[in-house]
């Protein structure tokens, strides 16, 4: 179904008529932008049909068709969307919360980060019981039924806990934490009660029996992240063989990184990687999480495993002051820090994924090219899914991102419809503040965004 607007827009080529194309369909072609394709930005069109990014010199060559509609970009980037892999909530929900239907949370924050060029995710709950995730599981099996379409792609849920250390356990809850009893296996499907809307699974290799744990789950096309954990190298590199290959927000939750023994760390430089397996690692660089001497460490160590995630907790896009997350309280700073309230332990970050992009390549001086690439190929390889997502490659999903050169999402397009504009967004700010009838109300509005840019920034 096409748009009037749509429809009047499209234009048959002399010589090439509508009926030749058999099946109707639209065909639009983005000009005048540089794509990112092939490790590189290129100054070529991009040719969208059918939500399907296509391949011109098949369209000219053998359906011997145009574009029913072309769009000028404006000399913009476009980019792969960005695939955020550990999100925990945002914008006041909260995905591990067991009060709310995670439907809801879901769709709504689905929605909100297309505005940060996310186009798909892996919605993430923490260490909960074992009644959470089964209200969780039951749920969630209903909203892949529902295909929400009209926000970022669900991925898959990414488990982190409850087989964690309590040594490094983070925000999470100490006493829902769990080992693994006689058969490692069996305690997994206890408390997840069904693993086919599981994509990640976080746990701490040191737990005895996760090997077992690992290779069954592995086994199932769940990718298993190792953290939360005080493994050693020798474990970590176990894990590895058993199937793990990515590592949940590096430095944080681990062990230290040692010279005598590195640690889950020490995965970036080990010897026993086998050269064809690439282990992933999620970095959250949001400016306090991670140092950006220690970013530029562990970039240089191993550019290409970068993944880069937010673990942003439900007050992500809210102002500062007390939110709940899990069981746990937490305060969030006027300086964009969340810690567990009335401690000096983070929990999560309020950050969004095109701010980290940002911080990501200012701390390691890298080039465009790759911190794009950080939030959206490097995701997809690790998933497994860079035949459909993740690069601008012919027949995967136009799911894109406009970008001006430093890196603000100007818009976000699912299946080559554009889904957010910040034009758009600037216009409907505009018109709001005009609305407002007083000088104290115009103050208001003023420090109130303040405030919110506070947070994201
Ligand atoms: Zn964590």
């Amino acid at each position: 179904m096409y748009s009037k607007e749509q429809i009047q827009d499209r234009k048959t080529v002399e010589g090439m008529s509508s009926s030749s194309r058999g099946c109707y369909s639209y065909l639009v072609q983005y000009k005048n932008c540089r794509l990112l394709r092939d490790h590189q930005l290129v100054r070529d069109d991009l040719w969208v049909r059918d939500g399907i990014i296509q391949d011109p010199r098949k369209l000219f060559w053998e359906e011997k068709i145009a574009s029913d509609k072309q769009v000028d970009c404006g000399g913009c980037i476009i980019s792969p969307g960005f695939i955020d892999t550990q999100i925990n909530g945002g914008f006041g929900f909260d995905f591990s919360s067991a009060t709310t239907d995670i439907n809801d949370s879901i769709c709504l924050v689905a929605k909100k980060i297309l505005a940060h060029g996310v186009t798909a995710f892996c919605p993430t709950i923490i260490t909960s019981s074992c009644e959470t995730y089964k209200k969780v599981s039951t749920q969630y099996s209903r909203l892949c039924d529902d295909k929400h379409s009209s926000g970022a792609k669900v991925l898959g849920l990414h488990l982190e806990g409850p087989f964690i250390s309590k040594e490094k356990r983070g925000a999470h809850p100490s006493d829902l934490i769990r080992s693994f009893a006689e058969d490692g296996f069996n305690d997994v499907m206890n408390m997840y009660h069904v693993l086919q809307n599981v994509a990640i699974v976080t746990l701490a290799p040191e737990i005895p029996l996760s090997d077992h744990v690992i290779r069954t789950l592995t086994g199932q096309g769940i990718r298993v992240a190792l953290g939360h954990s005080v493994a050693n190298l020798e474990e970590s590199e176990r894990a590895v063989e058993n199937g793990a290959n990515f590592i949940t927000h590096l430095f944080n939750a681990m062990l230290p990184f040692h010279h005598r023994d590195p640690g889950l760390v020490g995965l970036l430089g080990s010897s026993k990687i086998p050269s064809n397996k690439i282990v992933y690692y999620g970095i959250i660089a949001d400016g306090i999480h991670t140092n950006p001497a220690a970013l530029r460490i562990a970039y240089k160590a191993h550019p290409e495993g970068v993944v880069l995630i937010t673990d942003a907790i439900p007050a992500m896009g809210l102002d500062p002051g007390s939110y709940s997350f899990g069981s746990v309280e937490v305060e969030v700073t006027g300086d964009g820090r969340a810690y567990v309230k009335g401690t000096t332990t983070l929990a999560g970050s309020v950050a969004t994924l095109d701010t980290c992009v940002r911080i990501f390549k200012a701390s390691t001086r890298c080039s465009t090219v790759q911190a794009l690439e950080a939030a959206s190929l490097h995701p997809a390889r690790m998933l497994g899914i860079e035949e459909e997502q993740g690069t601008l490659n012919y027949g995967s999903r136009a799911d894109f991102v406009m970008l001006d050169d430093n890196l603000n999402v100007l818009a976000t397009y699912l299946a080559g419809e554009k889904v957010y504009s910040r034009t758009a967004e600037v216009r409907k700010d505009k018109e709001q503040f005009r609305g407002l009838s007083t000088a104290g109300e115009k103050r208001l509005h003023n420090g109130n965004r303040k405030a919110a840019v506070g947070v994201h920034q």
